[in-house]
């Protein structure tokens, strides 16, 4: 059986684990491996690792750093189809999702190539006589990262390449529900030269986390995953003293205004909805209809719906493969009928989907509700699944009160071939990632990305711009020299001359 186990200094643990978790082909439903679960001991020793590597590492030149990852970045582009395959085996995900997946993860592994730019600090000269000033940008220390099932590549990505950029070690407890892609990254990233103990994976759950957030070593944790755990992990960690972003689920909406290209607006929906099995926090689940967009939407994504592939990531023509869990996969099925009983129209049911897979995996095929209205559960809750609910509102304004009322913030996204419309949505919409015409407006690696509300807690985004002010801390150097020191002794507190 296939063992998954921690990768610390450069090598595979060999100790024995107390505790392990299944991990299952979700198309299948069987047992593919069992991932050791890091107790309070194997934690400890994977951060004693990264503080070990710190002094060192943070040392190193720029321009070796910088070679480092460009070598990673060669790699990871070299073997992204068997990353992807590697995902898909145990997320479900269809390969070319995953594939997708990789690609946003390597653009951030190429911003941090250009750490050297991003880390200039800002120089003022003769401040004071003969004195100047200036800011230079510093590594925090270990930094650990703990990273959801959905995006078992992309995610972990979104972190360490700029942390150990910018000088820091690293230390991820990724899912332990698929936790094999870190493992070929941490291969990836050894064979790129990255020293032994400045990228360490500990797979585990609660205890491990809870152990991360509470270890004095660690001086920051980037944490994303869903709302709940993302309070507690931010609370937890900021108690003890750390430097914390903590990104949690959605509800993200698209408006589609009457005027809009009805053609584009369904297709959107439908990859946004229904992609990935509707397993990504940038997920579209609510449509909301404005004036008679509704009757043509409802009827485009119907068709549209009903067509999709669902099957195995082995199977080529899939289109969306199965959810992660049968736990998962009953509690989405849980909505629907008590959305009837509550009073939304089934427009299209996922538990009558023709599946291309075996009867064991867990498959829930795309569904669709009309008539969905904000007291409902299938509003309320992030149900992270292929349901997608229509809302029919008459006004701009009560699409924009709507997303406003709502407690999540992550992306909303209008759609609509009338320029002020979109301005006033870009301006009034409360959410940290707006598109316009464009369905996930996941921003590119150079931008940042973070949600609002519930979607975020915490000052900074993660990765672009913010991500390198998060793994850095800031020191401003105020610096006199002089030929000849005219000094005395004066206790007046120092003014600038
Ligand atoms: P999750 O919160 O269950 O798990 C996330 C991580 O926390 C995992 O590593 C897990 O082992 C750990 N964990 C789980 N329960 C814990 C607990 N009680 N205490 C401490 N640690 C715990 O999330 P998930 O189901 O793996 O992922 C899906 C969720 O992640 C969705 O809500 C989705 O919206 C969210 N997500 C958000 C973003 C974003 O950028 N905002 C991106 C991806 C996923």
């Amino acid at each position: 059986m296939n063992r998954i186990t921690h990768w610390i200094d450069g090598k595979s643990w060999d100790g024995t684990a107390e505790r392990t978790a299944e991990v299952f082909d979700p198309a299948t439903g069987t047992v593919t491996g069992h991932v050791d679960l890091a107790a309070t001991a194997v934690v400890d020793e994977a951060v004693a690792v990264a503080s070990a590597a710190f002094p060192t590492w943070s040392a190193l030149s720029l321009a070796r750093r910088t070679s480092i990852l460009f070598s990673f970045r060669e790699l990871l582009t070299r073997h992204a189809t068997e990353l992807s395959a590697l995902v898909s085996s145990e997320h479900g995900k269809v390969p070319s999702d995953a594939f997708g997946e990789v690609s946003r993860g390597l653009e951030v592994v190429e911003f941090a190539c250009g750490i050297s730019q991003l880390l200039k600090g800002e120089i003022s000269e003769q401040v004071s006589t003969d004195t100047d000033a200036y800011s230079i940008h510093q590594p925090v220390g270990v930094v650990a990262g703990i990273t959801p099932f959905n995006f078992p590549a992309m995610v972990p990505m979104w972190m360490f390449p700029l942390a150990i950029a910018c000088g820091n070690t690293f230390v991820l407890k990724p899912s332990e529900k698929d936790p094999s892609a870190s493992l070929f990254l941490a291969r990836l990233l050894e064979e790129a030269g990255l020293p032994a103990g400045v990228f360490n994976v500990v797979h585990g759950d609660k205890d491990a986390v809870d152990r991360l957030l509470c270890h004095p070593d660690v001086a920051a944790i980037s944490f994303v995953g869903s709302t709940p755990v993302a309070r507690y992990v931010y609370a937890t960690a900021a108690e003890h003293g750390k430097r914390v972003q903590a990104l949690g689920g959605a509800k993200n909406h698209v408006v589609v205004m009457p005027d809009a290209d009805m053609e584009a607006a369904a297709d959107a929906a439908v990859n946004a909805a229904y992609g990935s099995a509707g397993e990504r926090c940038m997920a579209i689940s609510v449509a909301i209809a404005v004036g008679d967009a509704g009757d043509a939407l409802v009827a485009k994504v119907r068709d549209r719906a009903q067509r999709l592939k669902v099957g195995p990531g082995t199977d080529p023509e899939s289109e969306m493969g199965p959810l992660i869990t049968k736990a998962h996969r009953d509690r989405v099925a849980g909505y629907l009928d008590p959305g009837v009983v509550a009073g939304a129209e089934l427009v299209v049911d996922g538990r009558t989907h023709d599946f291309g897979g075996e009867a064991s995996g867990y498959w829930f095929g795309p569904t669709l509700f009309d008539g969905v209205t904000a007291d409902m559960d299938l509003y309320k809750d992030e149900i992270f699944g292929p349901v997608l609910s229509v809302m029919r509102v008459g006004t701009l304004a009560e699409a924009l009160a709507l997303i406003r009322t709502n407690p999540y913030g992550n992306g909303a996204s209008i759609f609509t071939s009338d320029g002020a419309a979109a301005r006033t949505f870009q301006r009034q919409a409360d959410a940290g990632m707006i598109g316009v015409n464009v369905a996930i407006p996941v921003p590119v690696s150079y931008y940042s990305f973070g949600g609002w509300g519930n979607s975020l807690f915490g000052d900074l985004h993660i990765y672009g711009p913010d991500g390198v002010r998060f793994y850095t801390r800031t020191k401003a150097v105020t610096s006199r020299w002089q030929h000849a020191a005219a000094t005395e002794s004066n206790l007046v507190f120092p003014t600038n001359t």
